[in-house]
């Protein structure tokens, strides 16, 4: 995932403050934001890229290696819009007072978690769990 430019610094709840107070709603919302304008940036490079790269090559074998950076490029360009989608939801969430739950067990996702991976909407536990699941499901 594409770090915001300007990191923002961790966030130190005051002793005794709730989860998710506003201060805290505030944090997470700047994160999203930042994170969100990096990824639009980066799409956009993408595109100028594949624009400028859209020379049509003689040899056969730069003509393919051409097209696999191209649809690497679209891989990763549907990957960054797909995260885009999600910030706006977790954007929402915060709006609706309903982030930093865990969206299976409704317990706190927790400070650390969601300052590594904002977009997070399960718990550690239910994460693992899941990613378990997964694994057996592709065997
Ligand atoms: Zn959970």
């Amino acid at each position: 995932m594409p770090q915001p430019s300007k990191p923002v610094a961790a966030y130190k709840p005051k002793k005794g403050e709730a989860y998710m107070s506003p201060a805290q709603l505030e944090h997470f919302r700047s994160i999203l934001g930042s994170l969100k304008t990096e990824l639009s940036h980066e799409i956009d490079r993408t595109v100028h890229t594949m624009q400028d790269e859209a020379t049509v090559f003689a040899d056969p074998n730069d003509r393919a290696s051409q097209e696999s950076d191209m649809s690497l490029e679209l891989r990763n360009r549907d990957r960054e819009r797909k995260l885009i989608k999600n910030i706006d939801k977790m954007l929402v969430r915060i709006d609706e007072g309903d982030y930093g739950y865990c969206d299976k067990c409704g317990i706190e996702i927790g400070l650390s978690r969601l300052e590594a991976r904002p977009t997070a909407t399960l718990c550690i536990d239910c994460k693992t769990l899941e990613e378990i699941r997964e694994k057996q499901m592709a065997r």
